[in-house]
């Protein structure tokens, strides 16, 4: 009937165009003999049948009225996926693009609900292949299978338990229930979670147990679900299932992800006082031990450990859920700093309490009399009295650009000479380049020293922590990844005997460091008026007879700890201070010093207010340590330590009646280990600890030492919130004319945004080293081809307090980029005008915000892809690809780089980070967030070690690398373009 169109070239266009009409009409009335010649088509006839609108319309109505028929649902199916799936990038995404458009989902849903009510075959599978292909670029995915009816169709076909489902439908389904609104509507159908669990049990291969209880657990994730399973008998049937699953779990096939998911569900039914007694009374306990036992012979067995100990991992943590929750016990004090926020022209305050309150001396002076209202909630112990998003949409605030003029003054004078004499005041206060004069020495201890001194900290501080003071930039070896495999067993074991003990003569916990007493200025020891310094080698070896326990303190620059609790001998559970203002909470970074202590006694450290659910600690990351014992015996600087560390979630809640929070549930992070020095002190940290005092005092010494070659201004672009010199470092190659300079590429390079990423300082450590005193040909090409500017420390104010994610104001930096306001985030105010002010000379090559990522390994970055935006508009006709360049490179110059882990997509969410800001306001293609690992590396030749300071560093001399080889790339591409 169509043979003409196969036949081979010689057939007339006529007679072509004549055939391709018949085949559409064929495909349009579902006949099996079009489907057929579809799929025996020329590719390139097929590719543009399909390219047009009817074409694609008239194959869509075959697959739908086809769909009974086996061979040209498995056909037409495997050929369309072939379509989406061959050619390049631009060409498979622009053939998605399209089948979103003309709601290609839609159909195949009516199809496969049509399939359903048939025998499940082979051709059904590969309709569900097609179906997610579409589904994963189709972004209302989720809404379509609701209100289509493929969730409910597949619901009841476990229901009616006709045909068994295949995986793939199953996956299909739990891939449905992800969305919270389709697994409650799931949930609310009577029977399907009895129906799943019996079909599971039924399961004659772990697998297919395995995709029923994940089904079983997504839905489960409702509360109300829980509910009326609990009222259906569903704790006791999982826990026996449990019990019967766990003398398999010694063979090496065991149904490792079954139980995982039981446990997982088990875990959820906990979360009531309900759901923990009927677990506990369903004989949760003796199951668990079951299973731990046979996995101990499963570990001993088995050479890949990993999967044996994520499992053992999650039945001790479902016990020590069952632990009776206790009260947190900071829970309603208010946190004892607080930093007072000026008053914004659009700010309402709230003035419910009207209760002024100033902790500190720098709160007071800035308070200056006006009331700040106290806010609503008193929750884990701080009062929050932040500005919300009053000050955010504060569209007015619009920077005067021809006042940062003065910021790029090498574009004016040129490049002439480097600047030593730039002054450190801000607006106004950038000099004009002059002769350079013979730098004086500058001693690193005596310039951090300085600039302790003159920062200004919500905190009164004791100290200048000694890893700063004697500069902590060690490059050390790598350390390899640790795996604690028995820690969660020990955490349980504890856990279940603390219940039993409770009442005997059990160690009465004491708290032995509270921030709180000092701020109150019960626990003396602060210098009011005299300079910081640090004696910690005088205190080396001595020990306080007067008391037995450790001795904690964190009162110095990005020191953190609230408070240490001593429960034990030797356990200490620990409770980091909240960030003021703060509207949410961020416990994560942590940095404090510890003394008083034995050699070779091994402590254990219990950080009890985390957050994150999940950690890197459990994926071989250790925390850091500097031990002033060991600089002492000459092995200075920051090492990996600690052994049993363990991340879960903990016994500790927030009573009901501290209430505005949605959180109350917390995380410990636990780990032990033992000095080697008696009456050491020792410092420990989440990662190495990068501060606001060692960022100026090595810009000191850098600009200081580097060559006369070397063009490099220090300007001050405005103050933080608490009036800290906000530092924009101008760097590039000395001797060249204002002409010269106008026509090299700029690079902005910005870090610590947020304050606990200071893996982001080491790679600008990185930077800044590498620019300002190498001199390899790298280095002078870019200094030459470039002209930096530097903007390494967003946030000083968070830095300086211990923060781990805000500024003063409570907010998020990084989300504030869209519209900062100039009184409440000056620190992004300025910063994003210095990028508007560059790009009113040229658009900047490269901008590149540093970050610290606490879940993923590698370095890697995020990206601006128009075609992956959560908004229609930013689809562009042809997309440019310019944003992948970066990646490139860097996968080729950097180790510690991972292309594959990139992210290019733009969230909702991240409107108001500085890479989306940036691209959409003033049309950066390249505008990027770099992250890093806090932990170690999962590819590359470092797979297996933890990142530490070299390779941090080693980043940032890459990225340079970078910024030069993307910049003769654009060049290379200019006079190409030229040359035609
Ligand atoms: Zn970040």
């Amino acid at each position: 009937m169509y043979r003409s169109l196969s036949e081979d070239g010689s057939r007339s266009g006529e007679d072509a165009g004549r055939s391709l009409d018949e085949l559409l009409h064929g495909l349009e009335a579902g006949e099996a003999a079009a489907a057929e010649q579809l799929a025996v088509l020329d590719r390139r006839e097929r590719e543009s049948l399909l390219e047009s609108a009817a074409g694609l319309h008239a194959t869509m109505r075959a697959v739908e009225a086809l769909a009974g028929d086996d061979a040209a649902t498995g056909s037409l199916a495997a050929l369309l996926l072939g379509y989406l799936q061959d050619g390049k990038t631009s060409v498979r995404t622009r053939r998605a693009r399209r089948f979103v458009q003309a709601d290609v989902l839609s159909s195949l849903q009516r199809a496969l609900i049509a399939r359903l009510s048939t025998a499940i075959s082979p051709a059904t599978d590969a309709l569900v292949d097609l179906f997610v292909v579409v589904a994963n670029k189709d972004p209302k995915t989720q809404f379509k299978v609701r209100v289509g009816g493929l969730l409910q169709a597949l619901c009841q076909m476990i229901i009616d338990n006709r045909s068994p489902l295949s995986e793939r439908l199953l996956r299909l389904l739990a891939r449905s229930v992800r969305s919270p609104r389709n697994a409650q509507l799931a949930g609310r159908k009577r029977d399907l979670s009895k129906a799943l669990m019996q079909r599971s049990a039924d399961s004659r291969h772990s697998s297919a147990m395995a995709r029923h209880l994940e089904v079983l657990y997504l839905i489960a994730k409702n509360k109300k679900t829980r509910g009326l399973m609990l009222s259906n008998g569903a704790a006791g049937r999982l826990v026996g299932m449990l019990d019967r699953l766990a003398p398999t779990l010694e063979d090496a096939d065991s149904p490792a992800e079954a139980t995982l998911l039981i446990v997982g569900l088990l875990k959820l039914f906990a979360n009531s006082r309900r759901g923990k007694e009927e677990v506990l009374s369903a004989g949760m306990v003796s199951a668990c031990e079951k299973c731990l036992d046979a996995l101990e012979t499963a570990v001993d067995k088995r050479g890949d450990k990993t999967a044996a100990t994520q499992l053992q991992d999650a039945l001790c943590s479902l016990c020590v859920r069952c632990v009776p929750a206790e009260k947190f016990p900071l829970a309603g004090q208010s946190s004892p700093l607080s930093f007072t926020l000026p008053r914004t022209r659009t700010r309402t305050l709230s003035s419910k309490g009207g209760e002024k309150r100033a902790t500190t001396s720098y709160a007071r002076a800035e308070d200056g009399g006006r009331s700040s209202g106290k806010r609503r909630e008193r929750r884990l112990g701080h009062g929050r009295r932040c500005a919300r998003a009053e000050g955010r949409r504060n569209t007015s605030d619009m920077p005067q650009l021809s006042k940062y003029a003065k910021f790029f003054a090498e574009l004016e004078h040129g490049a002439i000479s480097k600047d030593r004499t730039a002054k450190k005041k801000s607006i106004g206060g950038s000099a004009a380049p002059t002769v350079s004069t013979q730098p004086q020495p500058i001693q690193y201890a005596q310039a951090i020293l300085n600039q302790t001194q003159s920062t200004r900290s919500i905190q009164r501080w004791v100290k200048v922590a000694y890893p700063e003071l004697v500069g902590p930039d060690r490059e050390l070896p790598l350390q390899p990844l640790v795996f604690s495999t028995n820690a969660m067993r020990l955490v349980a074991s504890k856990a279940s005997k603390k219940g039993l003990e409770k009442g005997k003569d059990a160690f009465k916990s004491r708290i032995v460091y509270s921030l709180d007493a000092c701020a109150e200025g019960r626990d003396g020891g602060a210098q009011e008026n005299g300079r910081l310094g640090n004696e910690d080698k005088m205190r080396l070896g001595k020990l306080d007879a007067r008391c037995d326990h450790l001795l904690f303190e964190s009162r110095f620059e990005s020191g953190n700890l609230r408070a240490a609790i001593q429960t034990d001998k030797t356990h200490y559970e620990l409770i980091l201070q909240p960030e003021a203002n703060q509207a949410r909470d961020h416990f994560q970074w942590f940095y404090f010093e510890i003394s008083n202590c034995d050699a070779n006694v091994e402590y254990t450290f219990e950080i009890v207010n985390c957050l994150k659910t999940s950690s890197m600690f459990v994926h071989g990351m250790q925390p850091v340590a500097f031990s002033v014992g060991e600089a002492a015996a000459g092995r200075p600087g920051w090492v990996r330590v600690g052994h049993s560390i363990c991340y879960y979630r903990n016994q500790y809640v927030i009573d009901a009646d501290v209430a505005g929070h949605r959180k109350d549930r917390f995380f410990s992070l636990r780990f032990t280990f033992a000095l080697r020095h008696k009456g050491d002190v020792c410092y420990l940290a989440y990662h190495f600890p990068y501060t606001y005092s060692m960022l100026r005092a090595s810009l000191e010494c850098w600009t200081a030492r580097s060559s006369s070659s070397i063009y490099v201004r220090r300007d001050e672009i405005g103050q933080s919130l608490a009036g800290n010199p906000l530092p924009l470092v101008t760097i590039t190659g000395a001797g060249s004319s204002a002409e010269e300079v106008a026509g090299r590429d700029t690079v902005v390079f910005s870090a610590r945004v947020h304050p606990g990423e200071t893996n982001a300082s080491w790679i600008m450590q990185g930077i800044l080293e590498y620019l300002l005193t190498c001199d390899d040909a790298i280095a002078r090409e870019a200094r030459e081809r470039l002209v930096f500017k530097c903007i390494p420390m967003l946030n000083p104010d968070g830095v300086l307090a211990g923060n781990h994610r805000c500024s003063l104001a409570g907010h998020d930096l990084n989300r504030v980029w869209d519209s900062p306001s100039r009184s409440l985030h000056p620190e992004i105010f300025h910063a994003k005008a210095i990028v508007q002010a560059a790009c009113e000379t040229r658009r900047p090559l490269l901008f590149i915000d540093l970050h610290g990522h606490s879940r993923r390994s590698n370095c890697f970055l995020y990206g601006n892809n128009p075609d992956q935006s959560w908004r229609a508009a930013d689809v562009v006709s042809s997309p440019t690809f310019e944003f992948v360049d970066t990646a490139e490179i860097m996968e080729v110059v950097a180790p510690a780089f991972s292309a594959r882990n990139c992210r290019w997509s733009i969230a909702r969410s991240k409107e108001g980070s500085a890479r989306v800001a940036l691209w959409r306001q003033l049309g950066l293609q390249r505008a990027y967030t770099m992250e890093c690992t806090y932990a170690g590396f999962e590819s590359g030749p470092y797979k297996g070690y933890q990142i530490g300071i070299s390779e941090l560093k080693e980043i940032g001399r890459n990225l340079v690398h970078t910024a030069l080889t993307l910049s003769k790339r654009d060049e290379d591409t200019r006079s190409r373009v030229i040359d035609r």
